[in-house]
C-alpha cells in the first residue's frame, strides 16, 4: 500500500507543517513527581497558556507523533516544574498512563533561582550565608532544584545543554514595575508578610533561626536544602557593620547536572529603599554582589563539565530598572579556559530617591575613585547619593 499523501510530501515540509503547529504551544506533563512544564519557542505577545489539547494532532498516527515530536525537541525548553504528586488524566498518552513527552530529550531550560540569606557561624565569626529559599510544599516549589536533579539522573538519557538561570536576590520587590520585570513573582505568590524591618536591618540577625516565629513558612523539622525548608521570608541582606562578611555556596547548582555546554546566568539586583529602610542595604550589595557573582562563575565552569570553558560577563541595561549582570560560559576544548569579569559589582538599583522623592528612581554607580567615598547618581532628577566605602564587621 503507497504511503498517505501527507506522507509524500518532502519531509523537509512535513517539518515545517509541524513546526507551525507546535508554535508557541506549551504542554504539560508528568514525570515522577514532577509537574512538567514545557514550551516550543514563544514568538512575543503570543503566549498560549499550558495546554495539552492543541498538540492532541500529534497522537493521529505513530508516524505523525515520531516526526512531530522529533521537530518539538528541537525547540522545547523547560520553562518552570513544580513537586506535584495528582492524577496524570491531563498527559497526552498513547497508551492512557505514559506521557508522550520526555524529558531526557529537552535540550533547553530557563529556570528562576530565588536566593535568600541564612546567618552563619564560623570560627566565633558572624556571615551572611547566601541561600536558595528554599522549599515551599503548599507551592510544589523546589528551589534548589534537589528534586528534579533526581528525576534528571534517573533517566536513560538527558539531553539538557542550554541552561538560562535567571538569579534573583530575595525580595526584589518594586511596586508598580509588573512582576515579570521585577522578579517579583514569588512575593505574589505568598502574599503577605512583607513586616521587613522598619528599623533597619539589625533585626535580621534573629531572623534566620529556625524557630522564628515570624518565619510562616519554615518547617521545623528541617533546615536542610534536600528537605522542606524555607529560610526567612523577606529579610535582608545585613549591613556589613554587623557582620564579618558573605558567604556564598552554589554547590547545590550540581543539582542541575553538569551536562550543559552553554549556560547563561542573569543577576537580577535588588530593589533597595534607600531611606525607608525596609530594602535592600546599598552597602551590603556593594560588598556582597561581587562575591555572588564569583560564585555563580565559578559553578558554572563545573555545569559546563569542569574541563574546558570560556566565561565572559556584560551588562544589560534595563529600561526603568537597574542593569542585569549577564555570565556567558561555553564549553569550549580542554586547554581553553578563558574567565574574564570586567562588569561585577553592584552597578545600579533601583530604589527611592531623596533628591526628588520618586520611590523608584534608578541609580548607577557615578564614581567609586577609591578615596573612600562610593557615588551613586538618580537617573531622573541627578541627584548624588554618596556611601562610605563598606566595611565589614566595623560596629561588631
Ligand atoms: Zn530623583
Amino acid at each position: 500500500m503507497p504511503p498517505p499523501p501527507f506522507f509524500r510530501i518532502p519531509s523537509e515540509l512535513r517539518n515545517r507543517i509541524y513546526h507551525f503547529a507546535l508554535l508557541n504551544q506549551r504542554p504539560q506533563f508528568y514525570v515522577a513527581n514532577l509537574s512538567v512544564d514545557l514550551c516550543y519557542l514563544e514568538e512575543p505577545g503570543h503566549i498560549e497558556p499550558y495546554e495539552n489539547e492543541n498538540l492532541r494532532w500529534l497522537l493521529t498516527s505513530r508516524q505523525i507523533l515520531s516526526e512531530g515530536l522529533d521537530q518539538f525537541y528541537t525547540h522545547a525548553k523547560l520553562q518552570w516544574y513544580s513537586i506535584w504528586s495528582c492524577d496524570r488524566t491531563n498527559d497526552l498518552t498513547l497508551d492512557g498512563s505514559t506521557s508522550i513527552f520526555d524529558l531526557g530529550r529537552v535540550k533547553a531550560a530557563e529556570l528562576s533561582l530565588q536566593m535568600g540569606k541564612e546567618h552563619h557561624e564560623r570560627d566565633g565569626k558572624s556571615y551572611d550565608l547566601v541561600v536558595p529559599r528554599g522549599k515551599e510544599k503548599w507551592e510544589g516549589k523546589d528551589e534548589d532544584f534537589a528534586e528534579l536533579g533526581k528525576v534528571l539522573k534517573s533517566l536513560d538519557q538527558c539531553a539538557f545543554q542550554d541552561l538560562k538561570l535567571m538569579v534573583y536576590l530575595f525580595r526584589t520587590f518594586n511596586k508598580t514595575r509588573n512582576y515579570e520585570d521585577t522578579g517579583n513573582r514569588w512575593v505574589v505568590d505568598l502574599g503577605a508578610g512583607s513586616d521587613a524591618g522598619s528599623e533597619g536591618n539589625n533585626e535580621n540577625e534573629e531572623a534566620d533561626d529556625q524557630d522564628d516565629d515570624d518565619d510562616d513558612y519554615s518547617d521545623s523539622d528541617s533546615d536542610s536544602y534536600s528537605e522542606g525548608y524555607w529560610n526567612a521570608y523577606g529579610t535582608n541582606l545585613s549591613d556589613p557593620d554587623w557582620i564579618n562578611g558573605y558567604l556564598v555556596d552554589f554547590g547545590f547548582l550540581e543539582n542541575l547536572g553538569t551536562q550543559w555546554k552553554h549556560i547563561q546566568t542573569e543577576y537580577i539586583p535588588t530593589y533597595m529603599l534607600a531611606y525607608w529602610g525596609d530594602g535592600d542595604p546599598v552597602a551590603a550589595n556593594i560588598v556582597a554582589v561581587p562575591i555572588i557573582q564569583q560564585g555563580l562563575a565559578e559553578i558554572a565552569k563545573v555545569l559546563i563539565g569542569g574541563e574546558g570553558w570560556t566565561i565572559q560577563d556584560s551588562l544589560e541595561e534595563v529600561e526603568h530598572g537597574a542593569a542585569r549582570w549577564l555570565l556567558d560560559a561555553n564549553r569550549a576544548p580542554d586547554d581553553e579556559r578563558v574567565l574574564e569579569l570586567k562588569h561585577t559589582g553592584l552597578r545600579s538599583y533601583v530604589g527611592d530617591c531623596e533628591g526628588c522623592y520618586d520611590e523608584e528612581e534608578t541609580f548607577t554607580l557615578h564614581d567609586d575613585r577609591g578615596d573612600g567615598i562610593i557615588r551613586f547618581m538618580a537617573g531622573k532628577c541627578g541627584h548624588v547619593v554618596e556611601l562610605e566605602t563598606p566595611v565589614v564587621g566595623r560596629e561588631m
